[in-house]
């Protein structure tokens, strides 16, 4: 390989890189909704794109969370009985794809988008 080669495949590469940024950079859209599953079962379903914030009481294996979606899309564990309380200091969901777990309550809270891409895994 002439080193006149080597130069060109490492312009390629970090083109690549680049567009698989800017990928991610577009796709980091908005979610539609958010759906709540708790030991599996899908147990509330909230429209992210509603403006007013909701609040939801969701009963998980341990005992009540309360979910909130703050209405600019967000949605984040406000009150958990877990004893980690990891799922209430987890960031806020918000693009496809995000997920809040919760493992002593069995739930998980995935935002889902427009694309079929991200129904055609979950389903
Ligand atoms: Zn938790």
């Amino acid at each position: 390989m002439k080193r006149s080669d080597r130069i060109t495949a490492v312009v390629i590469l970090i083109a690549a890189v680049l567009v698989m940024v800017s990928w991610i950079v577009i796709h980091r859209t908005p979610g539609v909704r958010a759906v709540i599953r708790v030991d599996g079962k899908v147990v509330a379903t909230v429209d992210l794109r509603l403006l007013e914030p909701q609040t939801l009481h969701v009963q998980g294996m341990l005992g009540p969370m309360v979910i909130l979606a703050d209405g600019k899309g967000s949605i984040r564990v406000e009150e958990s009985t877990c004893p980690d309380q990891v799922c209430v200091h987890t960031v806020a969901a918000h693009s496809p794809g995000d997920q809040i777990i919760c493992v002593p309550n069995h739930m998980v809270i995935l935002v889902e988008g427009r694309g079929a891409g991200i129904d055609a895994l979950t389903h």
